[in-house]
Formats: C-alpha cells, structure tokens, sequence
C-alpha cells in the first residue's frame, strides 16, 4: 500500500473495522464451538444430511487444514471444511458447515451472483495484484495512462467484493433454513449458529468496505492530478 499521501485517512474507518470483524468472527467462532449441538451431529454429517434431503449427495465432503478455511469449490464440486468444523459437533461447526452447504445449493439452483463472482474471481486476483503497483507507478511517472489502468483494473477487484456480499448472505440464509427445517438444530439452538455467521458477514462488509475506499482514494489521487 502506498502511504505517500494524505488519502489512506479515507481508508482508516474500514481497516478498523475489517479489525473489529475479524476479532467479532472468532469471538462469535470460539463462544459457540463450546455450545454442543443436542442432535450431536458432526460439521460433515449435518453437510452431509442436506446435501441428501437436496438431492446432492453426489457433492463430497472432504477435511481442510486450518481454521475458518471452509469453503464451497464450485468447480470441483466439493466442500472443503477446516478441522474444526468437519468433526466438531458445536453450534458454530455446524453452522459453518451448513452455511458452505448454502453455497453448493446455490451451485445446484443456478444462482446467477455465485456464477458472476466465481467468474471474477481470476481477473479480481489479477486486478488488486497488479493495480496498485500500476497506480503509483502511474502517480511517480505522471502517466495518466497508467493511473487510469491500475484504477480499471482495482474495480475489477471492487466489484468482486461487492459481489460477494448477496452470495455471503444468501449462503448463511440457506444454511439457517435448512438447519431448522432438517431439525439437525432446535429453535433454540438457531441464534448461537446465526451469530456465528453474522459476524463471519460483517468481515465480508469490512472486505468490501476496504477495497470501495480504496478505490475512491484512487480516484480523488487521480482528481489532485488532473
Ligand atoms: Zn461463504
């Protein structure tokens, strides 16, 4: 990041408070892995009985390293659950499997911002990589030319972050009906889970968040010029 200038103050707010979400989601996270789930189903066997009551069973389920690097892999069709989450039986395991399975449902139904943010996801890695270097190269030399790639190529990036915020959402709202309506938790034990994925959104509003002011700290650096 480039602290050359006074703009980064735009940014200050959103870094505190992609701070502020991070420690909420394993605040949230570790509060909820000591609650046990009463029907005590594993992260894997709760994502394992909705797939089947949807008609995926074809989808596998598989153990990742780490914590919180659970993730839904549209393309091998496979869900990937941290350590934790794959054996543990807590609210917060399962509420974190479902939700992963919320985004496979949204595979299987067609869900056109799942489609539109996994096809973002090559170019917004190649855009917030490249952009920055590009901008201030853009900025040192005084080529607006160059400014302005690294400005297109940041809202590439931009635009996958707000993209995924519907598919965030739309997961843990999937994952939250479904859990209900399997029975695989009891009303009661609903809001433990819903707090583990509430926060688990909120570093996906501080992500984008982040990367909208940078970009309009790109944009008042390129006005200054102008
Ligand atoms: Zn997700």
């Amino acid at each position: 990041m480039f602290f050359g200038d006074a703009t980064y103050i735009l940014i200050i707010p959103a870094m505190i408070l992609a701070l502020i979400a991070q420690a909420m989601v394993q605040r949230a996270f570790s509060t909820q892995s000591r609650v046990r789930a009463r029907r005590g189903l594993s992260g894997a066997e709760a994502a394992a009985a909705i797939l089947r009551s949807n008609g995926l069973a074809a989808i596998e389920i598989e153990p990742q390293r780490g914590s919180l690097t659970d993730h839904y892999d549209p393309r091998a069709r496979r869900i990937r659950l941290s350590e934790p989450v794959y054996g543990g039986t807590s609210l917060a395991a399962v509420g974190v499997a479902a939700h992963e399975v919320g985004h496979a449902l949204q595979d299987a139904s067609g869900y056109l911002p799942l489609r539109f943010r996994h096809g973002l996801l090559g170019p917004a890695q190649i855009g917030s990589t490249l952009a920055w270097p590009l901008a201030i190269a853009g900025l040192l030399m005084g080529s607006n030319q160059l400014l302005d790639a690294g400005i297109l190529l940041f809202s590439g990036a931009v635009l996958f972050h707000v993209v995924t915020l519907p598919v965030e959402l739309n997961a843990s709202q999937r994952a939250l009906a479904q859990l209900t309506r399997s029975g695989i938790l009891a009303e009661d034990e609903i809001p433990g889970a819903r707090s583990v994925l509430r926060a688990a959104a909120l570093t996906y509003i501080a992500a984008a968040a982040v990367a909208v002011m940078n970009l309009i700290r790109l944009l008042v650096l390129r006005d200054n010029r102008d």
